[in-house]
């Protein structure tokens, strides 16, 4: 029979999702609890009961806007959401994605995609609801070795799917069933909505309807969360793919399916029906493997990239090297005899103590070794003594050459900062002036103008803060940078003062920008006073 008759049939023999499964997905999804604002009473979408204040007086009290809470009566956890809030619209939505299995006859496999939607509505004037809805996305059969989907066009149209019910909704704009001969995920996505494409699935009743079928043995319900559909094409292809999860590798295999990584591996001899030749391993390298955690993958990697090693080599040495398989011979060569020794030379480093060093460590120190010119050809160098105290002693130099190169950098650019002021001077004299007007005494503290742009540049640079780069600003009269010093060491940096042309203190920034101690807060509190006389009278003289 050809695929396309094949699949006319199942299309045909498809049956209905049952009312049970799909109330039960609805049970199962995200809910909300909606509670009137004076507390009166609530309304667990997940059970639908109604608590009134009679009997959960302690649980409404508790109850606040938008936070998860367990409800008392069915025991799920949902989302306190307050009615008094108006939704004229959906302001809030959950969405799961549900797979439903169903068993036909000869070993056949149905599946369902549903995936259902919770909402809040209301209307102007009407009490808050919660508005579930399903959508069946996509449809699967599989059959005789084979996969078939099925989908449908759709065509957005709202109508609630049991009569006489106004609270569960089904899109149903949608047109017949139809046969996709691309073997895919369902899409789950929301058109116009945004939201990011979630490809989890809920297994309903834990993959038990699959008794019987062609999917029994293919231990769905352990590989949760992987596109799983990906995963069954590939079953059906390969089901000796069960032999690898039931050794327990499941997580390996979630990876290969979970598309974030390579995929299933090309090496595995599927063509085995003896799960040792398919994993190219021995029931001794099996059973070690397993024993250090070292996956049948890890196990491939090690061996491919430790050729000329023995097994129990390889399994000695495997946990040092990890993953980063180009590391061991950029840290050896391509020698066999070179990469044996650095991997004794790691191990011994490693005995009786709790500091591991890694192939990964042991590669970053002979980075630093190279940066720092030191001679690798020397056996002191390249193996230490004391790896971890060495690996230190590098990282700690090279930190000391960064920090001297950064000084040097920072002290070129003062000296630019301080040619560029000395041009500004002409410019500064022009306000001599007003500026000598700004100086101001209170108590033992002064304040003063700069006599030069260097010497603001100069000032940044003593208190470590950014005043340096102003001195252009200052120069062209765009700001005021005046210097507040103690009066007996009126050239002794201390606090640097920034003030706007209207005459307003706009910062104040001491040592390393420390703020300003109590005597200067003091000076400040005068010297406001004494700048509202200046700035006033002229504003005053320019109205007039
Ligand atoms: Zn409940």
């Amino acid at each position: 029979m050809k695929k396309t008759e094949k699949a006319a049939m199942l299309l045909q023999s498809f049956p209905e999702i049952p009312k049970a499964d799909l109330l039960e997905c609805q049970r199962l999804a995200p809910h909300f609890m909606l509670y009137r604002s004076d507390l009166s009473s609530a309304r667990c979408g997940a059970c639908g009961k109604t608590l009134t204040d009679y009997d959960y007086d302690d649980f409404l009290f508790v109850l606040e806007h938008k936070k998860d809470i367990v409800c008392p009566e069915c025991g799920r956890k949902v989302t306190a959401v307050c009615d008094k809030y108006r939704y004229s619209v959906e302001v809030e939505r959950y969405a799961q994605n549900f797979v439903i299995f169903q068993a036909g006859d000869n070993g056949t496999c149905y599946a369902h995609c549903v995936r259902i939607q919770v909402n809040l509505h209301k209307e102007l004037g009407e009490p808050a609801q919660e508005v579930a809805r399903y959508e069946e996305t996509q449809r699967y059969a599989f059959a005789d070795g084979q996969c078939y989907r099925f989908g449908r066009d759709r065509v957005n149209q709202l109508i609630p799917i049991y009569p006489g019910s106004d609270s569960f909704y089904a899109r149903t704009g949608l047109s017949e069933w139809k046969y996709r001969t691309r073997m895919t995920e369902p899409t789950w996505d929301q058109p116009g909505m945004g939201y990011f494409q979630d490809k989890t699935y809920t297994i309903l009743d834990d993959a038990e309807p699959l008794k019987g079928t062609c999917l029994q043995y293919a231990e769905i319900d352990k590989l949760d969360q992987i596109p799983m559909f990906e995963y069954i094409k590939f079953y059906m292809k390969h089901p000796n793919i069960e032999y690898i999860i039931k050794l327990g590798y499941t997580d390996m295999v979630r990876h290969w399916f979970a598309g974030y990584c390579a995929g299933v591996p090309g090496w595995i001899d599927w063509k085995q029906n003896d799960v040792r030749r398919m994993l190219g391993m021995d029931s001794y390298e099996l059973r070690e493997t397993k024993a250090r955690e070292i996956t049948p993958e890890d196990w491939h990697m090690i061996r491919e990239n430790m050729p000329g090693f023995t097994v129990n080599e390889c399994l000695k040495y495997a946990h040092l090297i990890r993953s980063c398989w180009g590391t061991l011979e950029g840290c050896a060569g391509k020698s066999t005899e070179d990469k044996r020794r650095v991997l004794k030379y790691l191990h011994r480093q490693n005995r009786g103590t709790h500091r591991q060093m890694y192939l990964s460590d042991y590669s970053d120190y002979l980075r630093e070794c190279r940066e720092l010119h030191y001679d690798l050809n020397d056996p002191v160098i390249r193996f230490p003594r004391d790896l971890a105290a060495a690996h230190e002693r590098t990282a700690e130099a090279l930190r000391a050459i960064q920090a001297e190169r950064a000084a040097i950098a920072e002290s070129k650019r003062l000296k630019q900062r301080l040619r560029d002021a000395k041009k500004l001077d002409k410019e500064l004299r022009k306000l001599k002036q007003l500026r000598d007007r700004l100086c101001f005494r209170y108590e033992d503290l002064l304040i003063r103008a700069p006599k030069s742009a260097v010497e603001i540049v100069q000032e940044g640079a003593a208190l470590h803060h950014c005043v340096g780069g102003y001195a252009e600003r200052h120069a062209k009269g765009a700001l005021h940078i005046m210097f507040i010093r103690t009066a007996d060491k009126p050239d002794v940096p201390y606090y640097t003062m920034e003030i706007s042309t209207e005459g307003k203190i706009v910062q104040v920034r001491g040592l390393r920008n420390c703020n300003p101690t109590a005597a200067v807060k003091a000076l400040i509190a005068a010297y406001t006073e004494y700048l509202a006389g200046i700035f006033g009278k002229q504003k005053v003289r320019k109205t007039a």
